[in-house]
């Protein structure tokens, strides 16, 4: 589809959605999130894997929590990425047949990107997504209220959070 034709679509609210995940995946998988904080001592985060379909909309079909793959990401309290968790993770997404279609982690308040999470993308790659969760994943945080960012390359990101349900989908 051209993007003219889905910028019209999008007009009328009838343009596809970017990224979808079923809501019982999505909902498990922020829960655990919540539950992953100790009590909301510490940040917690996720790898989100699935399939894009050939018109570019991504599936979310599994989180990968960030301390299944490294222990220590989480102990600073800060999610912290290493690359020696990589290998773990492509053996896993091999292992599926899915890519890492996004990545998610929680903040203690607001879902707004800090410096860090600007500066070092978790796949650094135009079009990879972000998702922000406020106040530890508390309460299941729904869209339009989930920091949604997409990295553009070059340092720069688009800020999709005010389309909520146009840009994630649980159904
Ligand atoms: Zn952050």
């Amino acid at each position: 589809m051209s993007s003219f034709l889905n910028t019209l679509l999008g007009w009328v609210g009838l343009a596809p959605p970017r990224i979808i995940c079923a809501r019982r995946v999505w909902e498990a998988g922020v829960h655990e999130l919540a539950r992953r904080t100790l009590g909301e001592t510490r940040e917690s985060g996720a790898y989100l894997l699935g399939r894009t379909r050939d018109n570019g909309m991504h599936e979310i079909l599994e989180f990968v929590f960030y301390d299944d793959v490294d222990p220590k990401a989480l102990a600073t309290g800060i999610v912290t990425i290493r690359e020696t968790a990589l290998p773990r993770l492509w053996e896993i997404c091999r292992a599926r047949g899915y890519g890492v279609v996004a990545d998610v982690h929680v903040h203690p308040f607001g879902y707004g990107q800090s410096a860090s999470d600007r500066a070092g993308p978790v796949m650094p790659r135009a079009g990879h997504i972000a998702f922000i969760l406020s106040n530890f994943a508390r309460d299941t945080p729904k869209p339009g209220a989930i920091g949604m960012y997409e990295f553009l390359g070059n340092g720069q990101w688009a800020d999709h959070s005010p389309r909520g349900r146009r840009f994630l989908k649980l159904a």
